[in-house]
């Protein structure tokens, strides 16, 4: 830093607009909307300065009505990949030596672009492309991305203030240096804010970034790059390249300056790029940093003296907003037999009322799934809990794709807690219910301790201190983001830092300062005043 000790801008959460009927963000959002569904897109690769376009490209149709285009992304041959690895590394020479402030300015910059005149480009963007109501987009692709950006940049400050003790006559000063290379980000199709948070959070810690987003994701994506160089983000410090992901992965894991992947997605390609980069071990300069945050079967369990109507509540909105498709969402339930006949009626009564439809008619609470493979998956489990004897549908159950992915809640009755929708991750509108006897509680809490390979999100109701205070420590490792009578959905950044562990990552909370962390590689600094002139110690006097 040069001439001062600055302090940043207190963050605050991005306040969260209700689009309400007769407020201007509504008429907005829905002129936005309309905009952009008849613009024809045509996303390029962005390295460096230069937006490629490769001529190569896939088309970008919105998952409630795939048959129309919104135009095309372009897709990236090996040479693309290794000329934005190339560009990332000459862009670092003079970004990774930026004073901190500058880097900060920029990011902050972003966040207020997205806060004011880009707000409803963005909303409109994830609305179209990824199927979201503008609830759900505004709580992602305007305030959580805010959220993000401003967040870590207080975060970075609060790193960079922590610094070591100095002893007489000499001074002990860390520098947190940005890693020695590039930083790979991977990102899913259900956050436009994790897509934005991935490459910027490295960068805004000094690094240069390749960014791969998701193929659904490519309108939003845009938009954000869009953003990034508004607000000032210099050429080739993130650099966005789309494509064959195996192609694209293989070849950033070749190189020997592959610094760390910050990546969110499933768990089993996770899985599968950690047994890449341990292969790859002997070519890279540096241990890679490996960030990773997967997949989820996310719980929610209810003690005999929870309250029925907002045990439902939980399931609804845990369950189904968004299609399910939160890495959080509720999708194994545990329900006590006294309490089951009450939960039903809410349940059943709230799931027949969901609306479901385009995200353009703003009474939907309910929209499309992603993509055609989503929707066949859903569909072939929701045929199979049909024919099982062990299962039944309570509600829903029907699907259509004639016009978009469209998948019905569904709610299915498992009566076996190990049924293959209670041990799954589906990614979709569908929850499972197993209904345990009143008296074991306490066995039901250590079924849902053992039956996933996961620990993302769960969520337990309770209205006995002692038995939620039970199922929190039987539970311990059951779930990163743990909940006492909430949904296990809905994580605010700078509120409930998110990530779970086991099969769901490396649990490193995402919009956090622990997060950071992983893009530093800490340089102690020691200088001594007046250096020692005998190397004689005087215990070794005579
Ligand atoms: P996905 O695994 O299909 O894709 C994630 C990313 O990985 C995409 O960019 C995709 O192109 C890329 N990818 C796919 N195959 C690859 C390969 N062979 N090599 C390299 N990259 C590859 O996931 P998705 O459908 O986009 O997102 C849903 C998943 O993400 C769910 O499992 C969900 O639980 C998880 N998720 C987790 C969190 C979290 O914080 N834990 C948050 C959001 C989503």
């Amino acid at each position: 830093m040069g001439k001062g000790f600055f302090h940043v801008p207190k963050a605050v959460n991005e306040p969260v607009k209700t689009y309400a009927p007769g407020t201007p963000e509504r008429e907005e959002v829905l002129l936005t909307y309309k905009e952009l569904y008849n613009t024809k897109f045509d996303v390029p690769l962005y390295i460096g300065s230069e937006e490629i376009r490769t001529g190569k490209t896939a088309s970008i149709n919105p998952p409630h009505d795939h048959k129309h285009e919104c135009g095309v992304y372009h897709l990236a041959e090996k040479k693309h990949v290794e000329q934005a690895i190339e560009t990332a590394l000459e862009a670092r020479k003079k970004w990774a030596k930026l004073e901190w402030e500058q880097r900060a300015a920029v990011f902050l910059k972003a966040a207020d672009l997205i806060s004011g005149p880009y707000r409803q480009k963005m909303n409109a963007a994830t609305m179209i492309g990824q199927s979201k109501t503008i609830f759900q987009a505004e709580i992602d692709s305007a305030a959580e991305i805010c959220d993000f950006l401003r967040f870590n940049v207080e975060y970075m400050t609060e790193l960079y203030n922590e610094q070591p003790n100095s002893s007489d006559g000499c001074w002990n000063r860390v520098e947190y240096r940005p890693l020695e290379g590039f930083v790979y980000a991977i990102t899913p199709f259900n956050f436009t804010a994790i897509a934005g948070n991935l490459p910027s959070s490295a960068a805004l810690m000094g690094n240069v970034a390749v960014w791969k987003p998701s193929d659904s994701q490519m309108l939003s994506a845009q938009v954000l790059m869009e953003v990034f160089k508004e607000a000032g983000v210099p050429d080739g410090v993130i650099n966005m390249v789309m494509g064959d992901p195996e192609m694209i992965t293989d070849t950033v894991l070749k190189s020997p300056d592959f610094a760390g992947i910050h990546y969110t997605g499933s768990t089993a390609v996770f899985k599968n790029i950690w047994a890449k980069i341990g292969n790859n071990i002997h070519t890279y300069k540096s241990y890679p940093r490996i960030v990773g945050e997967t997949g989820g079967k996310d719980f929610i369990i209810a003690h005999p003296t929870s309250n029925p109507k907002q045990v439902a509540t939980a399931i609804t909105r845990g369950a189904f907003e968004f299609q399910g498709q939160k890495c959080s969402a509720a999708s194994r339930v545990y329900l006590p037999k006294s309490l089951w006949p009450e939960i039903k009626d809410f349940l059943v009564e709230d799931v027949q009322s969901i609306k479901m439809g385009s995200p353009e008619d703003l009474t939907n609470f309910f929209t499309a799934v992603i993509h055609e493979r989503s929707f066949d998956k859903l569909a072939s489990y929701i045929d199979k809990a049909k024919k099982d004897d062990d299962a039944e549908i309570v509600v829903g159950g029907n699907y259509d794709k004639s016009v978009g992915y469209f998948v019905e809640p569904t709610v299915i009755l498992a009566k076996d807690p190990h049924y293959t929708t209670m041990e799954e991750e589906l990614f979709g509108p569908v929850v499972t219910i197993y209904v345990y006897e009143d008296d074991k509680w306490e066995e039901t809490l250590h079924i849902v301790d053992n039956t996933s390979e996961y620990a993302l999100t769960g969520a337990i109701f309770s209205g006995d201190r002692y038995e939620a205070a039970k199922a929190t420590d039987i539970l311990q490792n059951a779930a990163g983001n743990f909940y006492i009578n909430d949904k296990p959905t809905g994580a605010v950044v700078g509120q409930q830092p998110f990530g779970g562990a086991r099969g769901s990552g490396t649990n490193d909370k995402a919009g956090s300062k622990l997060n950071l962390m992983r893009w530093i590689s800490p340089r102690l600094i020691k200088e001594t005043f007046v250096p020692a002139t005998d190397y004689k110690y005087p215990f070794m006097k005579e």
